[in-house]
Protein backbone atom coordinates (compact mmCIF):
# COMPACT_ATOMS: atom_id res chain seq x y z
CA UNK A 1 0.00 0.00 0.00
CA UNK A 2 1.22 3.76 -1.10
CA UNK A 3 0.51 6.76 1.62
CA UNK A 4 -0.14 9.38 0.16
CA UNK A 5 0.29 12.69 2.00
CA UNK A 6 -1.42 15.56 1.27
CA UNK A 7 -3.90 13.58 -0.93
CA UNK A 8 -6.71 15.41 -0.85
CA UNK A 9 -4.77 18.32 -2.30
CA UNK A 10 -4.71 19.29 -5.93
CA UNK A 11 -1.69 17.52 -7.49
CA UNK A 12 -2.08 14.62 -4.57
CA UNK A 13 -5.42 13.73 -5.88
CA UNK A 14 -4.52 13.59 -9.24
CA UNK A 15 -1.45 11.09 -8.29
CA UNK A 16 -3.98 9.21 -6.19
CA UNK A 17 -6.02 8.68 -9.33
CA UNK A 18 -3.06 7.34 -11.54
CA UNK A 19 -1.91 5.30 -8.51
CA UNK A 20 -5.45 3.83 -8.53
CA UNK A 21 -5.51 2.80 -12.26
CA UNK A 22 -2.29 1.56 -12.36
CA UNK A 23 -3.69 -1.63 -9.54
CA UNK A 24 -2.23 -0.11 -6.62
CA UNK A 25 -3.53 0.26 -3.07
CA UNK A 26 -3.65 3.55 -1.73
CA UNK A 27 -4.22 5.31 1.76
CA UNK A 28 -4.65 9.10 1.95
CA UNK A 29 -3.73 10.96 4.71
CA UNK A 30 -4.76 15.07 4.65
CA UNK A 31 -5.70 17.19 7.81
CA UNK A 32 -8.19 18.62 4.54
CA UNK A 33 -6.24 22.33 5.85
CA UNK A 34 -6.56 23.46 2.24
CA UNK A 35 -8.89 20.61 0.67
CA UNK A 36 -12.13 18.54 1.18
CA UNK A 37 -12.99 15.94 1.64
CA UNK A 38 -15.21 15.50 -0.93
CA UNK A 39 -12.24 15.00 -3.16
CA UNK A 40 -12.14 11.25 -2.29
CA UNK A 41 -15.09 10.39 -3.59
CA UNK A 42 -15.03 12.05 -6.81
CA UNK A 43 -11.67 10.14 -6.96
CA UNK A 44 -13.24 7.29 -6.89
CA UNK A 45 -16.02 7.95 -9.26
CA UNK A 46 -12.90 8.76 -11.76
CA UNK A 47 -10.57 4.80 -10.89
CA UNK A 48 -13.52 2.68 -10.34
CA UNK A 49 -12.29 2.43 -6.82
CA UNK A 50 -11.67 4.31 -3.77
CA UNK A 51 -8.67 5.26 -1.83
CA UNK A 52 -8.78 4.88 2.00
CA UNK A 53 -8.71 8.18 3.94
CA UNK A 54 -7.31 9.11 7.30
CA UNK A 55 -8.24 12.92 8.54
CA UNK A 56 -4.52 13.32 10.50
CA UNK A 57 -1.58 16.12 10.57
CA UNK A 58 1.37 14.95 9.75
CA UNK A 59 2.64 16.78 12.94
CA UNK A 60 0.62 13.82 15.01
CA UNK A 61 3.12 11.33 15.98
CA UNK A 62 0.76 9.14 17.19
CA UNK A 63 -1.77 9.08 14.66
CA UNK A 64 1.20 8.59 12.02
CA UNK A 65 2.26 5.22 14.51
CA UNK A 66 -1.17 4.12 14.61
CA UNK A 67 -1.34 4.31 10.44
CA UNK A 68 1.80 2.27 9.98
CA UNK A 69 0.96 0.01 12.50
CA UNK A 70 -2.49 -0.54 10.98
CA UNK A 71 -1.24 -1.08 7.31
CA UNK A 72 1.75 -2.34 5.39
CA UNK A 73 3.10 0.96 3.99
CA UNK A 74 5.24 0.01 1.04
CA UNK A 75 6.33 3.52 0.19
CA UNK A 76 5.09 7.34 1.14
CA UNK A 77 4.22 10.17 -1.19
CA UNK A 78 4.75 13.23 0.83
CA UNK A 79 2.72 16.05 -1.18
CA UNK A 80 0.85 17.73 2.44
CA UNK A 81 2.38 20.99 2.87
CA UNK A 82 1.60 24.49 2.67
CA UNK A 83 2.66 26.23 -0.59
CA UNK A 84 1.69 29.91 -0.87
CA UNK A 85 5.01 32.00 -1.57
CA UNK A 86 3.51 35.53 -0.13
CA UNK A 87 2.01 33.68 2.93
CA UNK A 88 5.14 32.20 3.73
CA UNK A 89 7.01 35.89 3.88
CA UNK A 90 4.42 36.96 6.49
CA UNK A 91 4.31 33.65 8.52
CA UNK A 92 7.32 32.15 8.13
CA UNK A 93 6.99 30.05 11.48
CA UNK A 94 3.72 28.25 9.96
CA UNK A 95 5.38 27.22 7.05
CA UNK A 96 8.95 26.08 8.73
CA UNK A 97 6.63 24.18 10.98
CA UNK A 98 4.68 22.80 8.97
CA UNK A 99 6.89 21.92 6.17
CA UNK A 100 9.91 21.10 7.84
CA UNK A 101 9.01 20.05 11.17
CA UNK A 102 5.70 18.25 9.61
CA UNK A 103 8.60 16.10 7.47
CA UNK A 104 11.03 15.16 10.27
CA UNK A 105 7.91 13.67 12.28
CA UNK A 106 6.84 11.53 8.90
CA UNK A 107 10.68 10.52 8.52
CA UNK A 108 11.09 9.56 12.10
CA UNK A 109 7.93 8.03 12.11
CA UNK A 110 8.76 5.91 9.07
CA UNK A 111 12.09 4.67 10.08
CA UNK A 112 10.09 3.16 13.60
CA UNK A 113 8.06 1.56 11.36
CA UNK A 114 10.81 0.49 8.79
CA UNK A 115 9.68 2.18 5.76
CA UNK A 116 12.36 3.72 3.56
CA UNK A 117 10.93 4.88 0.83
CA UNK A 118 9.81 8.31 -0.28
CA UNK A 119 8.88 10.48 -2.70
CA UNK A 120 9.33 14.09 -1.62
CA UNK A 121 7.01 17.12 -3.42
CA UNK A 122 9.56 20.02 -4.17
CA UNK A 123 9.71 22.69 -6.23
CA UNK A 124 11.82 24.54 -8.89
CA UNK A 125 11.51 27.55 -6.82
CA UNK A 126 14.55 26.09 -4.95
CA UNK A 127 16.19 27.82 -8.04
CA UNK A 128 14.86 31.36 -7.50
CA UNK A 129 16.39 33.49 -10.77
CA UNK A 130 18.18 31.16 -12.38
CA UNK A 131 21.47 32.36 -14.63
CA UNK A 132 21.17 29.85 -17.18
CA UNK A 133 17.77 28.74 -18.53
CA UNK A 134 16.61 25.84 -19.17
CA UNK A 135 17.39 24.67 -15.42
CA UNK A 136 19.05 21.57 -14.99
CA UNK A 137 19.04 20.13 -11.52
CA UNK A 138 23.00 21.33 -11.15
CA UNK A 139 21.60 24.75 -11.08
CA UNK A 140 22.52 26.17 -7.11
CA UNK A 141 20.16 27.03 -4.75
CA UNK A 142 19.05 30.48 -4.25
CA UNK A 143 15.29 30.13 -2.57
CA UNK A 144 13.82 33.83 -1.98
CA UNK A 145 11.08 33.03 -0.03
CA UNK A 146 10.20 31.06 3.39
CA UNK A 147 8.17 28.67 1.32
CA UNK A 148 11.75 27.84 -0.74
CA UNK A 149 13.77 27.58 1.38
CA UNK A 150 11.40 25.55 3.40
CA UNK A 151 11.89 23.22 0.47
CA UNK A 152 15.83 23.72 0.17
CA UNK A 153 15.62 22.68 3.92
CA UNK A 154 13.55 19.26 3.37
CA UNK A 155 15.89 18.43 0.66
CA UNK A 156 19.19 18.41 2.54
CA UNK A 157 17.41 16.80 5.50
CA UNK A 158 17.03 13.64 2.89
CA UNK A 159 20.33 13.88 1.33
CA UNK A 160 21.65 13.68 5.01
CA UNK A 161 19.65 10.87 5.60
CA UNK A 162 20.74 8.98 2.89
CA UNK A 163 24.16 9.63 3.44
CA UNK A 164 23.19 8.46 7.23
CA UNK A 165 21.75 5.36 5.45
CA UNK A 166 21.97 4.06 2.35
CA UNK A 167 19.28 1.76 2.43
CA UNK A 168 16.77 4.43 1.73
CA UNK A 169 14.99 5.17 -1.52
CA UNK A 170 14.37 8.99 -2.16
CA UNK A 171 13.26 10.63 -5.04
CA UNK A 172 12.88 14.56 -4.65
CA UNK A 173 11.13 16.19 -7.42
CA UNK A 174 11.22 19.47 -8.46
CA UNK A 175 7.99 20.84 -9.99
CA UNK A 176 7.77 23.67 -12.57
CA UNK A 177 4.09 25.24 -12.72
CA UNK A 178 1.53 22.58 -12.03
CA UNK A 179 -1.21 23.51 -14.21
CA UNK A 180 -4.75 21.72 -16.01
CA UNK A 181 -7.33 19.26 -14.32
CA UNK A 182 -8.19 15.96 -14.70
CA UNK A 183 -9.77 15.47 -18.07
CA UNK A 184 -12.88 13.84 -16.69
CA UNK A 185 -13.73 17.07 -15.29
CA UNK A 186 -14.00 15.61 -11.54
CA UNK A 187 -11.00 17.25 -9.97
CA UNK A 188 -9.23 20.13 -10.25
CA UNK A 189 -7.46 22.90 -8.29
CA UNK A 190 -10.12 24.52 -6.42
CA UNK A 191 -8.07 27.59 -4.51
CA UNK A 192 -9.57 29.33 -1.51
CA UNK A 193 -10.08 32.82 -2.35
CA UNK A 194 -8.39 35.05 -4.83
CA UNK A 195 -6.22 32.99 -6.65
CA UNK A 196 -2.38 33.98 -6.67
CA UNK A 197 -1.52 31.62 -9.96
CA UNK A 198 -2.31 32.49 -13.27
CA UNK A 199 -3.78 29.32 -14.67
CA UNK A 200 -6.23 29.62 -12.36
CA UNK A 201 -7.31 33.45 -12.02
CA UNK A 202 -7.59 32.58 -16.08
CA UNK A 203 -10.56 29.97 -15.49
CA UNK A 204 -12.30 32.33 -12.97
CA UNK A 205 -12.04 34.93 -15.27
CA UNK A 206 -14.18 32.98 -18.26
CA UNK A 207 -16.62 31.69 -16.10
CA UNK A 208 -17.44 35.44 -14.93
CA UNK A 209 -16.11 34.95 -11.27
CA UNK A 210 -14.09 37.72 -11.94
CA UNK A 211 -14.37 40.47 -14.67
CA UNK A 212 -10.75 40.81 -16.18
CA UNK A 213 -7.20 39.36 -15.47
CA UNK A 214 -4.14 41.47 -14.37
CA UNK A 215 -0.89 40.99 -16.34
CA UNK A 216 2.04 41.64 -14.12
CA UNK A 217 3.97 43.64 -16.40
CA UNK A 218 4.39 43.65 -20.12
CA UNK A 219 8.02 44.84 -20.13
CA UNK A 220 10.25 41.96 -19.19
CA UNK A 221 13.29 41.44 -21.44
CA UNK A 222 11.07 38.40 -23.25
CA UNK A 223 9.47 38.06 -26.62
CA UNK A 224 6.51 39.65 -25.76
CA UNK A 225 7.25 41.69 -22.70
CA UNK A 226 5.63 39.08 -19.82
CA UNK A 227 6.88 36.53 -17.83
CA UNK A 228 7.84 33.22 -19.10
CA UNK A 229 6.86 29.63 -17.36
CA UNK A 230 6.94 26.30 -17.54
CA UNK A 231 3.33 24.70 -17.56
CA UNK A 232 3.36 21.00 -16.92
CA UNK A 233 -0.19 19.30 -17.30
CA UNK A 234 -0.94 17.58 -13.58
CA UNK A 235 -1.65 14.45 -15.08
CA UNK A 236 1.58 14.56 -16.67
CA UNK A 237 2.92 15.64 -13.34
CA UNK A 238 1.00 12.79 -11.74
CA UNK A 239 2.59 10.04 -13.85
CA UNK A 240 6.26 11.41 -13.09
CA UNK A 241 5.07 10.05 -9.43
CA UNK A 242 4.36 6.78 -10.48
CA UNK A 243 7.60 6.69 -12.84
CA UNK A 244 9.80 7.78 -9.45
CA UNK A 245 8.35 4.97 -7.45
CA UNK A 246 9.12 2.46 -10.27
CA UNK A 247 12.59 3.47 -10.12
CA UNK A 248 13.43 3.61 -6.54
CA UNK A 249 11.79 -0.44 -6.85
CA UNK A 250 14.94 -1.05 -8.29
CA UNK A 251 17.69 -0.34 -5.88
CA UNK A 252 18.52 2.16 -2.97
CA UNK A 253 19.19 5.72 -3.83
CA UNK A 254 18.61 9.58 -3.44
CA UNK A 255 17.51 11.01 -6.83
CA UNK A 256 17.06 14.76 -7.66
CA UNK A 257 14.82 15.30 -11.00
CA UNK A 258 13.08 18.23 -12.52
CA UNK A 259 9.56 17.56 -13.66
CA UNK A 260 8.73 20.27 -16.75
CA UNK A 261 7.96 20.28 -19.87
CA UNK A 262 10.80 21.94 -21.31
CA UNK A 263 9.17 24.34 -23.31
CA UNK A 264 8.32 27.97 -21.76
CA UNK A 265 5.30 30.07 -22.04
CA UNK A 266 3.99 33.84 -21.94
CA UNK A 267 1.59 35.11 -20.02
CA UNK A 268 0.23 36.36 -23.13
CA UNK A 269 0.41 32.65 -24.76
CA UNK A 270 -1.44 31.26 -21.74
CA UNK A 271 -4.07 33.74 -22.18
CA UNK A 272 -4.60 32.87 -25.94
CA UNK A 273 -4.53 29.79 -25.61
CA UNK A 274 -7.22 29.47 -23.00
CA UNK A 275 -9.41 31.58 -25.40
CA UNK A 276 -8.75 29.37 -28.69
CA UNK A 277 -9.60 26.34 -25.85
CA UNK A 278 -12.77 27.52 -23.96
CA UNK A 279 -14.22 29.95 -26.61
CA UNK A 280 -14.38 32.25 -23.85
CA UNK A 281 -12.45 35.93 -24.41
CA UNK A 282 -10.80 37.05 -21.19
CA UNK A 283 -10.19 40.69 -21.09
CA UNK A 284 -6.90 41.93 -19.38
CA UNK A 285 -5.49 44.51 -18.22
CA UNK A 286 -1.34 45.38 -17.79
CA UNK A 287 -0.54 46.09 -14.41
CA UNK A 288 3.15 47.05 -12.45
CA UNK A 289 5.74 43.85 -12.27
CA UNK A 290 4.33 41.89 -8.99
CA UNK A 291 7.39 41.89 -6.52
CA UNK A 292 9.76 38.57 -6.41
CA UNK A 293 8.69 37.67 -9.99
CA UNK A 294 11.39 36.39 -12.51
CA UNK A 295 11.28 36.89 -16.26
CA UNK A 296 11.83 33.48 -17.82
CA UNK A 297 12.53 29.86 -16.31
CA UNK A 298 11.88 26.36 -17.92
CA UNK A 299 12.90 23.19 -16.90
CA UNK A 300 15.79 21.36 -18.73
CA UNK A 301 14.09 17.80 -17.98
CA UNK A 302 16.19 15.74 -19.70
CA UNK A 303 17.34 13.92 -16.23
CA UNK A 304 13.46 12.60 -15.66
CA UNK A 305 13.64 11.35 -19.27
CA UNK A 306 16.68 9.22 -18.83
CA UNK A 307 16.69 8.28 -15.26
CA UNK A 308 12.59 7.80 -14.65
CA UNK A 309 11.63 7.28 -18.32
CA UNK A 310 9.48 10.01 -18.15
CA UNK A 311 8.26 13.00 -19.87
CA UNK A 312 5.51 15.16 -19.86
CA UNK A 313 3.28 14.03 -22.80
CA UNK A 314 0.66 16.88 -22.85
CA UNK A 315 0.96 20.11 -24.29
CA UNK A 316 -0.78 23.59 -23.64
CA UNK A 317 -3.89 23.08 -25.47
CA UNK A 318 -4.60 20.00 -23.64
CA UNK A 319 -4.08 22.17 -20.66
CA UNK A 320 -6.30 25.17 -21.26
CA UNK A 321 -9.58 22.50 -22.79
CA UNK A 322 -8.96 20.41 -19.41
CA UNK A 323 -9.04 22.87 -17.19
CA UNK A 324 -11.86 24.75 -18.64
CA UNK A 325 -13.79 21.37 -18.25
CA UNK A 326 -12.92 21.64 -14.75
CA UNK A 327 -13.91 24.95 -14.36
CA UNK A 328 -16.89 24.50 -16.07
CA UNK A 329 -18.52 21.58 -14.40
CA UNK A 330 -17.03 22.98 -10.85
CA UNK A 331 -19.44 26.08 -11.28
CA UNK A 332 -22.27 24.09 -12.44
CA UNK A 333 -22.11 21.52 -9.10
CA UNK A 334 -21.39 23.27 -6.49
CA UNK A 335 -22.98 20.49 -4.22
CA UNK A 336 -20.62 18.13 -5.19
CA UNK A 337 -17.47 20.02 -3.99
P1 LIG B 1 -2.57 21.59 -2.04
O1 LIG B 1 -2.63 22.63 -1.00
O2 LIG B 1 -3.69 21.47 -3.00
O3 LIG B 1 -2.34 20.15 -1.38
C1 LIG B 1 -1.63 19.97 -0.18
C2 LIG B 1 -2.49 19.08 0.73
O4 LIG B 1 -1.78 18.86 1.95
C3 LIG B 1 -3.82 19.71 1.09
O5 LIG B 1 -4.86 18.78 0.85
C4 LIG B 1 -3.69 20.05 2.58
O6 LIG B 1 -4.94 19.94 3.26
C5 LIG B 1 -2.68 19.01 3.03
N1 LIG B 1 -1.87 19.40 4.19
C6 LIG B 1 -1.20 20.58 4.39
N2 LIG B 1 -0.55 20.55 5.56
C7 LIG B 1 -0.80 19.32 6.12
C8 LIG B 1 -0.42 18.70 7.31
N3 LIG B 1 0.36 19.33 8.21
N4 LIG B 1 -0.86 17.44 7.58
C9 LIG B 1 -1.65 16.79 6.69
N5 LIG B 1 -2.05 17.34 5.52
C10 LIG B 1 -1.63 18.60 5.25
O7 LIG B 1 -1.18 21.79 -2.82
P2 LIG B 1 -0.64 21.13 -4.17
O8 LIG B 1 -0.62 22.18 -5.22
O9 LIG B 1 -1.35 19.86 -4.43
O10 LIG B 1 0.86 20.86 -3.75
C11 LIG B 1 1.29 19.61 -3.24
C12 LIG B 1 2.76 19.68 -2.89
O11 LIG B 1 3.50 20.08 -4.06
C13 LIG B 1 3.11 20.74 -1.82
O12 LIG B 1 4.12 20.21 -0.99
C14 LIG B 1 3.63 21.91 -2.63
O13 LIG B 1 4.53 22.69 -1.91
C15 LIG B 1 4.30 21.20 -3.79
N6 LIG B 1 4.40 22.04 -5.00
C16 LIG B 1 3.27 22.60 -5.53
C17 LIG B 1 3.36 23.41 -6.65
C18 LIG B 1 2.14 24.09 -7.25
O14 LIG B 1 2.30 25.06 -7.99
N7 LIG B 1 0.92 23.62 -7.00
C19 LIG B 1 4.61 23.64 -7.25
C20 LIG B 1 5.75 23.04 -6.69
C21 LIG B 1 5.63 22.22 -5.55
N1 LIG C 1 0.69 36.27 -13.56
C1 LIG C 1 -0.05 37.33 -14.05
N2 LIG C 1 -1.27 37.60 -13.46
C2 LIG C 1 -1.77 36.86 -12.44
C3 LIG C 1 -1.01 35.78 -11.95
C4 LIG C 1 0.23 35.51 -12.53
O1 LIG C 1 0.37 38.02 -14.99
O2 LIG C 1 -2.87 37.16 -11.94
C5 LIG C 1 1.99 35.94 -14.20
C6 LIG C 1 3.18 35.98 -13.26
O3 LIG C 1 3.72 37.29 -13.21
C7 LIG C 1 4.13 34.96 -13.92
C8 LIG C 1 3.18 33.94 -14.53
O4 LIG C 1 1.91 34.60 -14.66
O5 LIG C 1 4.86 35.58 -14.98
C9 LIG C 1 3.01 32.68 -13.68
O6 LIG C 1 2.65 33.09 -12.37
P1 LIG C 1 2.18 32.03 -11.27
O7 LIG C 1 1.87 32.80 -10.03
O8 LIG C 1 1.10 31.18 -11.85
O9 LIG C 1 3.46 31.09 -11.09
P2 LIG C 1 4.93 31.39 -10.52
O10 LIG C 1 5.09 32.87 -10.34
O11 LIG C 1 4.97 30.65 -9.25
O12 LIG C 1 5.85 30.84 -11.55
Amino acid sequence: MILVTGGCGYIGSHTVVELLSAGNEVLVLDNLSNSKVSVIDRVARIAGRAPRFVKADILDRKALDEVFKAHRIEAVIHFAGLKAVGESVAQPQRYYENNVAGTLVLLDAMAAAGVKQIVFSSSATVYGDPEVVPVSEAAPYRPASPYGRSKRMVEELLFDLYAADPEWRIAVLRYFNPVGAHPSAFIGEDPNGVPNNLMPYVTQVAIGQRPELSIFGDDYPTPDGTGIRDYIHVVDLALGHLAALTALSDAPTCLVANLGTGQGYSVKQVVDAFEKASGQRIPVKITGRRAGDVPCYFADPSYARTRLGWTAQRGLDDICRDAWRWQSWAAAHPEEL
